[in-house]
């Protein structure tokens, strides 16, 4: 049996390979795997992970990987952060589980005075805590109904809000997220996103008109008075890190506000300091009424929360909102520990040096290499978008074969985006600038074997 280290920093940080990618202890997992998990719980990269810390990854193998993906920019705090390994393990000896809804305790409401002071917005605040981004979609969506009295949902092209019912329905991508799986909930209604690169007339255009055409959709084919909410990612995750152009968050938010329309801003993926700031609505002061938030928030354990506009919240009567482990002990703790570490390393400060590294490397790669048709992001979120050279053509076999020579090389990257042409980086925002350029050398190599 191989000897394996505790992770956390004090991981080695390096990139270390001494088998071939899987190597043969994955590969015998995967075996295993294959017999007892289901085919639909899909795997990026089947390599098998025993410790994990900074920006490294180790496997069964002992092979230790670069991680520009954080578990899907999750743990931004790092692997086995150790003011999360404290009080998680301070909390698990303690108590594991009440249910706050029968029994409170302290960390519920500790998480809930955090999320009222870190998220945007100098207005009275309430919280609730769920398990899952999707359960806080879901939930955000019952409260806006709640509120205004109203049905109607606005969601946007290349969006993605989850998994569950509800949240099938609100995400746009067909193939592999509501294949098979209808039929969905109704009263969600879709507009088009802001996506400078494809806005029919160019990005100029886009910063122009897009704003105009969603209030035009939303006047002609639902009503203003019919919508309780406008739910939108600041920055588009799993649709393929499309950055709206300044102006348009603002002006949705104030179009909301005219007509007594809910704005959610769904930060599950772009929220806590992973764009450079707390919150991606801040980079334009734009003030959501309701947010929410999960990946980030808990250093991997899991957690997820609403947060908006006291009014709002506490329009639902007791017993409306809740759920057996929402607010489970143990990962208060750990989203106690993550914003500690995230408040004392500045990881939002990180974040921005991550990008100010990232994307001149990108933007020259992009110069070499014309298959990259963009480069965008903002501090700790960015990817490049891939199409047939001088075409919007998607290309989403080029995208495959980049992702798969970095993972060949011990580069953990992800790929997303409606047409599967985004690679997309979400390294832990501890990662070390060494470490992140060896990642960023990884990549340009497998650019240069396309
Ligand atoms: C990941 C994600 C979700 C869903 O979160 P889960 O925890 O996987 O249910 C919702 N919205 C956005 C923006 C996400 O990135």
């Amino acid at each position: 049996m191989l000897q394996v280290p505790h992770g956390g920093p004090e991981l080695p940080q390096r990139r270390n390979l001494v088998t071939e990618i899987p190597g043969p202890a994955s590969r015998a997992l995967f075996e295993r795997r294959l017999g007892v998990v289901a085919r639909g719980v899909s795997t990026t990269l089947p390599v098998f992970i025993t410790a994990a810390g900074g920006g490294v990854l180790l496997d069964a193998d002992g092979n230790s990987l670069i991680d520009f993906g954080a578990g899907i920019a999750v743990v931004s705090v790092g692997n086995a952060a150790p003011d999360v390994v404290s009080r998680v393990s301070a909390q698990v000896a303690q108590f594991t589980h009440t249910c706050f809804m029968v029994t409170p305790y302290e960390g519920y409401v500790e998480v809930c005075e955090q999320l009222a002071r870190l998220t945007p917005g100098e207005y009275e605040k309430r919280s609730a805590l769920f398990n899952s981004g999707a359960e806080a979609v879901e939930n955000a969506v019952k409260i806006a109904r709640h509120y205004t009295g109203r049905q109607a949902v606005v969601a946007f092209d290349h969006a993605y809000h989850g998994r569950t019912n509800l949240t099938m329905a609100l995400t746009a991508k067909n193939m592999p997220y509501k294949q098979g799986f209808g039929p969905f909930a109704g009263e969600i209604y879709r507009v088009p996103m802001a996506y400078p690169l494809r806005w029919p007339d160019g990005p100029d255009a886009c910063r122009a008109e897009a704003l105009s055409v969603v209030k035009s959709l939303i006047h002609t084919q639902v009503g203003e008075s019919n919508v309780a909410a406008v739910i939108i990612e600041p920055i588009q995750g799993e649709g393929g890190f499309i950055v709206p152009p300044d102006g348009f968050l603002r002006g949705l938010a104030d179009f909301c506000a005219d007509h007594g329309i809910v704005f959610i801003a769904d930060e599950i993926q772009s929220g806590f300091c992973r764009t450079g700031d707390w919150f991606a609505s801040s980079h334009e002061g734009v003030v959501p009424d309701l947010v929410t938030t999960a990946k980030g928030i808990a250093g991997g354990l899991p957690l997820a929360a609403v947060t908006g506009r006291a009014e709002i919240m506490d329009a639902v009567h007791p017993g409306g909102l809740g759920g057996t482990y929402g607010g489970n002990p143990v990962a208060c703790a750990a989203a106690l520990g993550a914003i500690e570490t995230m408040e004392s390393l500045d990881l939002s400060a990180r974040a921005r040096r991550i990008g100010d590294i990232m994307l001149p490397r990108l933007r020259k790669l992009a110069e070499t290499y014309p298959v990259i048709a963009d480069v965008r992001g903002r501090g700790a979120m960015v990817a490049v978008e891939l199409t047939r050279p001088g075409t919007l053509e998607p290309d989403p076999a080029s995208t495959a074969a980049v992702a798969g020579a970095c993972h060949r090389a011990g580069l953990v990257v992800l790929t997303c985006g409606t047409f599967g042409n985004v690679l997309r980086f979400l390294p832990p925002l501890v990662i070390g600038e060494e470490l992140l350029e060896e990642g960023l050398d990884i990549l340009e190599d497998a650019f240069a074997s396309l």
